[in-house]
């Protein structure tokens, strides 16, 4: 192993110590209940998130303090504070629980990233109903998609949005009983209503009714990345994973400015983006705008952000506009970065080294498991290509499935399998909405198969391959398309590559490469040539990829993945399949 490329952590040089320092002593001396100690719990019964994520800190120390920091589109700032939330989170569960609405229903977010999301959400959460966030970018038909899907009984959304992308399919989906705008003066008609007129004459006075851990909380699509989005059934106990994590992986301390990029339509953006922060009592900065250098720097530099939640595919952007950020902006509260929802090349690692005067961390997680299960910390070495080890609580391992229907734990360092976990953690999801045999299915021998491979090595870092779907098989060898993807990415023009397998006569199939090129570099066919040499010089002549075909741009999905399946489907002229999440 390659130990010069690992970055050591100087944990006595750190401005904060670190909450986790002894990565096997946390583990061993952890357990779930005790995670229950730092929750109130219902006066009325059992847990419920609003009451751990607003309630519970409105209703002591925390009344005063900054909850959520708003920037708007346009330039606006505005914040909230523990006890403001309190009241407009109630004053919004009341309204639900007024027109009915019970608990279990399930209530869609279509919504930009203004203040109202997030608090209808809390809302949603204290009425005991299902919270079922979509991305404001989607189209009528995923929307009509999900809405039916999910059995919608409200819907939370914008006049423009209802205007465009709702009013039109909102006859299919008979069940829908009220629709609230958030920007409209008045109620349009029995249906469609005025959410601040609403929010106006609601009491600011609410109980939050017994509410089961095991009631249903959230509904969450999945990326689709590799195919039809699934909806995914969260519940309230799930909070505990958002905590540890929150405690362990993001190393929040009573005093952080944590920021999450990722937008509520994605399980990063609500697990993250509104109820880790919360559940710590922190403030939670929110950018309704979309991805911008500058401006990202600007709010990191001006709110003085502590801690920094990120995907690879915008630190990838980053890297393509060659910024500079140190140079311009004053960065010194940033203490860590995390980064989630792809693998994150090494070269992103070093960029961060290199340009922040920070490693980025990786972690990985799913729509299903509701939170971190394996990651990078603050105080352990950074393999730079790896994503870490299993967070304290959650045991994971590389198995290989068996005829039989049995899997066998994978001992062997660095021998490819199945990503699975040991179900039982507390975020884990409870099914697969309307498909309980696909739920079923992804359970084998007692293990949860995550659909990934991977790799463990001999000190237990956890090497994602890629997804079961995606990987090549060429001339009797596995190839996983992340391999080859970051060993492109250490070519100076290359920005961004897919990789994917595409059908031979001879090899099974030939590795085929997509690259979208850095600023300053042209499509050229010498350094196409150069990229297959530079693939062969890294990779070997077995695994480099045999053709490269440059694009602008790299199909993704609205949470910035890209999708391998359609670069595959376009090369071989084959349908398309569902596309709902595609980032057009
Ligand atoms: P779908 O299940 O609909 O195809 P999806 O799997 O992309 O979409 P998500 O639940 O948002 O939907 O994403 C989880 C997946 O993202 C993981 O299974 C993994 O493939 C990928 N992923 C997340 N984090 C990482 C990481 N740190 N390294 C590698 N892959 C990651
Ligand atoms: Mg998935």
């Amino acid at each position: 192993m390659d130990t010069k490329r690992w970055i050591e952590k100087d944990v006595a040089a750190m401005p904060v110590k670190p909450n986790l320092l002894d990565y096997e002593e946390a583990r061993k001396n952890f357990s779930w209940e005790e995670v229950g100690q730092h929750f109130d719990g219902l006066s009325s019964g059992g847990l419920n998130i609003a009451h751990e994520a607003i309630d519970r800190h409105a209703n002591g120390a925390l009344r005063e303090k900054t909850a959520l920091i708003w920037h708007g589109k346009s330039g606006e700032r505005k914040t909230f504070t523990y006890g403001e939330m309190k009241h407009l989170t109630n004053k919004f569960a009341n309204v639900v629980k007024d027109l009915g609405f019970e608990k279990g229903e399930r209530i869609y977010m279509l919504s930009p990233r203004v203040p109202e999301l997030y608090i209808a959400v809390m809302g949603i959460l204290k009425n005991r109903s299902v919270m079922c966030p979509l991305f404001a970018q989607f189209g009528p038909e995923p929307i009509l998609q999900r809405l039916q899907g999910g059995d919608a009984k409200g819907l939370v959304t914008t006049e423009r949005l209802y205007g465009k992308k709702v009013a039109g399919i909102v006859d299919q989906v008979p069940g829908l009983k009220y629709i609230f705008l958030i920007d409209a003066k008045d109620h349009r008609d029995e249906k469609v209503l005025s959410l601040p007129k609403l929010m106006e004459e609601a009491s600011e006075e609410f109980t939050i009714e017994p509410t089961d851990p095991e009631d249903m909380s959230l509904l969450h699509f999945t990326s689709g990345t590799t195919g039809k989005p699934k909806g995914v059934i969260h519940v309230h106990k799930a909070i505990y994973t958002h905590w540890v994590t929150g405690y362990y992986v993001l190393d929040f301390h009573p005093d952080d400015v944590f920021w999450c990029t990722a937008d509520p339509g994605w399980v990063t953006g609500t697990s993250y983006g509104i109820i880790a922060p919360w559940l710590h009592g922190i403030t939670n900065v929110v950018d309704e705008a979309e991805f911008d250098a500058k401006r990202w720097f600007s709010i990191l530099q001006d709110e003085k952000v502590n801690v920094w939640y990120t995907a690879p595919t915008a630190v990838r952007r980053l890297m393509r506009l060659d910024v500079d950020p140190l140079k311009e902006y004053d960065l010194s509260n940033l203490r860590l970065i995390q980064s989630v929802g792809e693998p994150l090349n090494p070269e992103a690692v070093w960029w961060g080294m290199e340009k922040l005067k920070l490693p980025i961390h990786d972690n990985w997680w799913q729509t299903e498991t509701g939170g971190i299960m394996i990651a990078n910390y603050l105080s352990q070495t950074i393999r730079p290509g790896s994503m870490g080890r299993p967070i304290p609580g959650v045991e994971a391992a590389i198995v290989q499935r068996n005829e039989d229907g049995s899997a066998t734990v994978i001992t062997e360092p660095g021998k490819e399998g199945d990503l699975a976990l040991k179900p039982g953690w507390p975020s884990m999801f409870r099914g697969y909405l309307h498909n309980e045999e696909k739920y079923k299915n992804s359970f084998v021998d007692g293990w949860y198969i995550s659909g990934d491979l991977a790799y463990r090595d001999e000190d237990g870092y956890f090497w994602f391959v890629g997804r079961a779907d995606d990987i090549i098989k060429t001339s009797g060898h596995m190839v996983g398309p992340f391999e080859v993807e970051s060993a492109l990415m250490e070519h100076p023009a290359v920005a961004e590559a897919g990789v994917i397998g595409k059908p031979d006569p001879v090899a099974g199939q030939i590795v085929k490469a997509f690259v979208s090129l850095k600023k300053g570099y042209e499509p050229s066919e010498e350094l196409r040539r150069e990229l297959i040499a530079f693939g062969r010089k890294k990779l070997g002549v077995a695994i480099a990829p045999k053709e490269i075909e440059f694009m602008d741009e790299l199909p993704k999905t609205r949470s910035g993945k890209i999708m391998r399946r359609l670069l595959k489907a376009q090369e071989l002229g084959l349908p398309l399949g569902d596309t709902s999440t595609l980032e057009k």
